[in-house]
C-alpha cells in the first residue's frame, strides 16, 4: 500500500523551527521626475540616487526596501507590505520606506526572530548601482540592526530587453534568512 499524506507527516517537524526563509519581490514603473513626469526621486535602500527618472509610487517608492520588508514578512508568514501599509492610506503617501522595514524588523524581533543574512538583486538599466552599493548595504544593515557583512546587494541590468531594460521599470528580488533569537 502506498503511504498516504497522514503517514508522510514528519512528527519531528512539530518542534518549533530554528530558521525561516522569506522571499520578496517588487517592481515600480519609472518616469521622469516630477514635474516632467510622475516619478519620485530615485531612492534605493534608503539612499538617494541621482537620476533623471524615478519610481511612480504612493510611498517614496524604494523598491529595495519594499522587497526586503516583504521577504521578512514572508518569512514570518504575515500579510505582505501592501496589506500592512495600503497604498490608498493617506498616512503612507510619500512615506519613508524605512518605516515599513523597521516595522517588519520590530515584528520579527517581538516574535523571537533575528535576520541571519539578506541577499538582494536590483535590476535597473540606468544608472549603475555600483557607486552606491556600499552606502546601500550599510544603511540596510543599520535599519536591520545587524553587521554589514550579513547584507548583500547586487546590481544587474536587463540587457536593454523589455520594460526594465528600456529604463521604464525597476525590479528587486530579496531573500532573507531568519533565525531564532538566542535567549
Ligand atoms: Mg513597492
Amino acid at each position: 500500500m502506498p503511504e498516504g499524506p497522514s503517514q508522510l507527516r514528519d512528527r519531528t517537524n512539530d518542534a518549533e523551527p530554528s530558521v525561516r526563509i522569506g522571499h520578496g519581490y517588487d517592481l515600480h514603473r519609472l518616469e521622469p521626475i516630477t514635474p516632467a513626469g510622475a516619478g519620485r526621486p530615485l531612492i534605493l535602500g534608503g539612499i538617494a540616487i541621482p537620476h533623471t527618472s524615478g519610481p511612480v509610487a504612493h510611498s517614496d517608492g524604494d523598491a529595495l526596501l519594499h522587497a526586503v520588508t516583504d521577504a521578512i514578512l514572508g518569512a514570518l508568514g504575515l500579510p505582505d507590505i501592501g496589506q500592512s501599509f495600503p497604498d490608498n492610506d493617506p498616512a503612507n503617501a510619500g512615506a519613508d520606506s524605512s518605516r515599513f522595514l523597521i516595522h517588519a524588523m520590530q515584528t520579527a524581533r517581538s516574535l523571537g526572530w533575528c535576520v541571519t543574512n539578506l541577499d538582494a538583486t536590483v535590476i535597473l538599466e540606468r544608472p549603475r548601482l555600483s557607486p552606491h552599493k556600499e552606502a546601500i548595504r550599510a544603511n540596510i544593515a543599520t535599519l536591520l540592526g545587524i553587521d554589514g557583512s550579513r547584507v548583500n546587494v547586487k546590481g544587474k541590468t536587463h540587457e536593454r530587453v523589455d520594460a526594465v531594460g528600456e529604463g521604464r521599470a525597476i525590479e528587486v528580488h530579496a531573500v532573507v534568512l531568519l533565525s531564532r533569537l538566542m535567549r
